[in-house]
């Protein structure tokens, strides 16, 4: 269980948390207070060391540029520097000051919050045009025939387009090391010994064309998931919501946006997998294979099979998906 807050969400959404002008403030009383009762910190302040340093009630002077303003239950308010506050109040001061952090954490929380409900609709909308996109339906069916047609080299590049890594090839190469090590007893046995290394041919273009899970459909899904439960956060009020919560409902709108805005970009690319550098890389990285063998063709590329039949794939052209509106900038506390 989260401690009472001092301020409601709605409260929260206009207060001052960080105060300008400390001595302005109303209320303020310039005696020391009873440290027996318990503070509630209001405000911090944090002034340049250029300026005049700030009156402390524990001091009774001038003395800092970073503090507090307290209250309690007398009403008056305090100023007090960021050291005096724990020797003035000791244990007390700690919860205080933890209950302020919470304050200004859930602050920054509630005003992104507010934030993306500022575009969700507008979001949701482009959301919708990129799922219905032609450009969309094109790489799924792309990504279809290939599976259908092609399965093994599919299920074999997969996992390689899922890292973004690059395609390798196995090369024999002369095992020198292996032949230091020869027995001496082996000694007049001058024979090579040859092993296998894996060797980078290339980048993989195009990855976007075979990831299945987590492509750009489920990424813009799960980010119009996202966006509905925060609004539904919001609808039922978030004062009964831990901060923790809140910080959760946020965050996954922040982290789903940024994957759907990768995905959306994977998925542009989805066509250079047919480019002339990856057709060609592709022709290499299959050589390694009895089950298929990768040959370019005037309209894509054919996959021989091993039981002597040929798959032919067609390149996917050139396509245009529909921008993504933004989710604003994210705020700095979170
Ligand atoms: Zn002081």
């Amino acid at each position: 269980m989260e401690q009472q807050r001092r301020l409601t969400d709605a409260e929260l959404a206009t207060a001052v948390l960080d105060i300008e002008d400390p001595l302005a403030i109303e209320n303020l009383s310039r005696t020391r207070p009873d440290a027996s009762l318990q503070p509630s910190i209001i405000g911090e302040y944090h002034r340049p060391t250029t300026e005049q340093a700030i009156w402390c009630c524990h001091c009774q002077t001038h003395r800092h540029w970073n503090g507090f303003v307290v209250e309690n239950e007398t009403g008056n308010r305090y100023v007090i520097g960021s050291h005096c506050g724990p020797k003035h109040y000791e244990l007390s001061f700690a919860s205080a000051r933890r209950q302020h952090t919470d304050l200004k954490q859930r602050q920054g929380l509630s005003r992104r919050l507010a934030d993306i409900l500022l575009v969700d609709a507008e979001l949701l909308d482009s959301i919708t045009h990129v799922l219905q996109s032609e450009g969309l339906r094109r790489i799924d069916a792309a990504r279809a025939a290939i599976k259908k047609a092609a399965g093994d080299m599919f299920f074999r590049l997969q996992p390689i387009a899922v890292r973004g890594a690059t395609l390798t090839e196995s090369v024999r190469v002369r095992d020198y090391a292996a032949e230091a090590r020869r027995p001496s007893s082996d000694k007049r046995d001058e024979s090579p010994i040859y092993s296998f290394e894996n060797r980078s041919i290339g980048t993989l273009e195009g990855a976007g064309l075979l990831i299945e899970n987590g492509d750009c459909r489920d990424e813009l899904l799960a980010l119009r998931q996202a966006l509905i439960e925060a609004r539904k956060a919001h609808t039922r009020g978030t004062d009964s919501i831990t901060t923790t919560d809140l910080q959760k409902i946020v965050k996954r709108c922040d982290e789903a946006h940024s994957r759907a805005e990768h995905a959306i970009a994977l998925a542009r690319r989805a066509p250079a997998f047919f480019s002339n550098e990856n057709v060609s890389r592709l022709e290499r990285w299959s050589e390694q294979f009895d089950a298929f063998r990768v040959q370019r063709t005037d309209v894509g590329f054919d996959v021989a099979l091993s039981r002597g039949t040929a798959v032919r794939i067609v390149a996917l052209e050139a396509l245009e998906l529909p921008h993504l509106a933004d989710l604003g900038t994210a705020s700095a506390e979170k």
